[in-house]
C-alpha cells in the first residue's frame, strides 16, 4: 500500500469509531427528547463522579450540562448564551459552564442535535472536588423546582482513599441516592443489574486504558488531549457500562493498534499528523470555542500530546482502578473519590511528573482556563514541581473553556511556538554539551 492509500484507509478506520459515536450520542438525545412520550425519567448529573451504571439499572436517561456546554462552546452558541447569563445577573467570574448552561436553558434548551432537553426529574449531585457543582444544581433546582439527591464524596486531602471514606460514600447511596432513584421510577433496586452494568464498564475502561497508553510509543499513534477529549467521550457520559460502549472501545482499539503497526501518527481534523517534532504532556481543559485552532497550533509544529490531565476528569483509569461487579457499591465509592478533580495537589503534581516521565515527554504545558477553579488552583506550583522533579522545561498559557472573549489566538500560538523553540534549544545544548 503506499503512503497516500495508507493515510485514507486510516482516515476510514478513523472514521468508522467516530461514526459510531456520532450514531450513539444522536440516539441518546433522540430518546431524551422522546422522555416525554416513553415515560423514562430524566436526571441531570456531573462528569466527575457519575454514577452512570447505576442510573442505567433503573433505565433512566442522564443529561450532563457540562458537555452540552462544551458541546454548545464547539457549535459557537456558547457567546451567545454566556451573554444571556450574565444580562441576567451572573458574573463574569462564574464558571462559563454554568453560565452557558443557565443561557441555553433560558433559550429553549436546545441541545446539540437541534432537539429540544427534556426537563430533569432528579437532580443528582454528585460532589467531587468542585464547590461549583453545588451553586449549579442550587440554580437548576430553582429553575426546575425539581430535588436534588446529594452524594458527598471527600475530598482526598491527605492522597489516600481510606476505609472510612469508602463507607461514608456507600452509606449515602444506600440512605439517600438509591432510595431517591427508587421513589422518582417505582423499581426497587436491583443489584444483579447493575454488576451486569459494572462488567462491561471494567472492560471498556480496559480497552481506553490501553488507547491513552499507546502514546507510550515513539511515534504516538495517537493525541491523548485533543484526540483523547474524543476517546474519553462515551465512558465519561451516559455510555460507560453499555454494550455500545463496549463496541466503541474495541474498534477505537483496533484502529489504534493498525496505526500503531504501521508506524503512523495520530489524525488531526486536517488528516494524519506530519513527523512527530515534540511529545508533550497537558493539564487542565481544552478550550472549547476555538477547539480545531488550537489543536491545529500543536499539529502545525509536529507537537503530540502524549498524555493530558483532562482525559481523567471523569475517571482515573491508568493507575489501576476498575469498576469492579464483585464489589458494586464499594467500586461506585472508589470511582467518585478518584476522580481527577478530586485529588489533592500533591496527588496532581505526583501524577503529571509520572506522566512527563513514563511518555518520555519534552515537557509538561499548563492550559489554565479562567473558569475553573478546580483546575486552575496550583497550577503554576504544579507546573514548578514538575520543572524542578523531571529536569524537563514547562509553560503555562490561559484560556477559557466556552467564553471566546478568553481565547487570545495569536498571544497563545506565540507562547506555544516560544516553548517549542526553548525546548529545541534545550535538545541542541544537550546534544553539544
Ligand atoms: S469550575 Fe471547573 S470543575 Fe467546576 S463546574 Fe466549572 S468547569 Fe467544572
Amino acid at each position: 500500500m503506499t503512503e497516500p492509500e495508507r493515510a485514507t484507509a486510516d482516515a476510514t478506520q478513523k472514521e468508522a469509531s467516530a461514526l459510531r459515536q456520532k450514531a450513539m450520542i444522536g440516539e441518546h438525545f433522540r430518546r431524551l427528547a422522546r422522555a416525554g412520550e416513553t415515560g423514562h425519567k430524566v436526571v441531570y448529573t456531573f462528569v466527575p463522579g457519575n454514577l452512570t451504571e447505576l442510573l442505567l439499572a433503573f433505565d433512566v436517561l442522564p443529561v450532563l450540562p457540562e458537555i452540552n456546554a462544551l458541546q454548545s462552546g464547539m457549535r459557537r452558541k456558547s457567546a451567545e448564551y454566556i451573554a444571556k447569563a450574565e444580562k441576567l445577573g451572573h458574573s463574569e467570574d462564574v464558571c462559563t459552564y454554568v453560565k452557558c448552561d443557565i443561557g441555553m436553558l433560558k433559550s429553549g434548551n436546545i441541545g446539540p442535535t437541534g432537539e429540544r432537553l427534556p426537563d430533569p426529574d432528579l437532580l443528582l449531585l454528585s460532589y467531587t472536588g468542585c464547590f461549583t457543582f453545588m451553586k449549579w444544581f442550587e440554580l437548576l433546582r430553582e429553575e426546575y423546582k425539581k430535588p436534588v439527591a446529594m452524594l458527598h464524596v471527600p475530598y482526598q486531602a491527605t492522597g489516600e482513599i481510606t476505609a472510612e471514606m469508602v463507607d461514608y460514600v456507600v452509606k449515602q447511596l444506600r440512605s439517600d441516592v438509591i432510595p431517591a432513584l427508587e421513589r422518582l421510577t417505582g423499581r426497587s433496586y436491583d443489584e444483579a443489574k447493575l454488576q451486569e452494568h459494572l462488567a462491561r464498564s471494567a472492560r471498556a475502561e480496559d480497552d481506553l486504558v490501553w488507547v491513552l497508553e499507546s502514546a507510550k510509543h515513539r511515534p504516538s499513534p495517537i493525541d491523548a488531549y485533543f484526540g483523547g477529549v474524543y476517546y474519553i467521550g462515551p465512558i465519561f457520559t451516559s455510555f460507560r457500562g453499555t454494550e455500545e460502549a463496549l463496541a466503541y472501545y474495541q474498534e477505537l482499539r483496533a484502529e489504534v493498534e493498525s496505526r500503531l503497526e504501521r508506524g503512523l501518527g495520530p489524525v488531526t481534523p486536517d488528516g494524519p499528523f506530519g513527523p512527530e517534532r515534540y511529545r508533550l504532556v497537558v493539564e487542565g481543559p481544552p478550550n472549547w470555542t476555538s477547539f480545531r485552532e488550537f489543536w491545529r497550533m500543536f499539529a502545525d509544529e509536529g507537537a503530540v500530546v502524549v498524555a493530558s490531565s483532562y482525559t481523567k476528569v471523569g475517571g482515573l483509569y491508568d493507575t489501576g482502578f476498575r469498576h469492579d461487579p464483585e464489589r458494586p457499591l464499594e467500586s461506585l465509592a472508589r470511582y467518585c473519590l478518584g476522580c481527577y478533580t478530586n485529588l489533592s495537589l500533591p496527588q496532581r503534581i505526583g501524577l503529571l511528573e509520572r506522566y512527563v516521565r513514563d511518555y518520555d515527554a519534552d515537557g509538561l504545558l499548563v492550559n489554565s482556563v479562567k473558569s475553573c477553579n478546580s483546575f486552575s488552583a496550583g497550577q503554576l506550583v504544579i507546573l514548578r514541581e514538575v520543572e524542578r522533579r523531571t529536569g524537563r522545561p514547562g509553560a503555562f498559557i490561559e484560556s477559557d473553556l466556552v467564553d471566546p472573549r478568553y481565547f487570545s489566538a495569536a498571544n497563545i500560538k506565540n507562547r506555544i511556538e516560544s516553548y517549542l523553540q526553548m525546548i529545541e534549544q534545550r535538545r541542541h545544548a544537550g546534544a553539544s554539551s
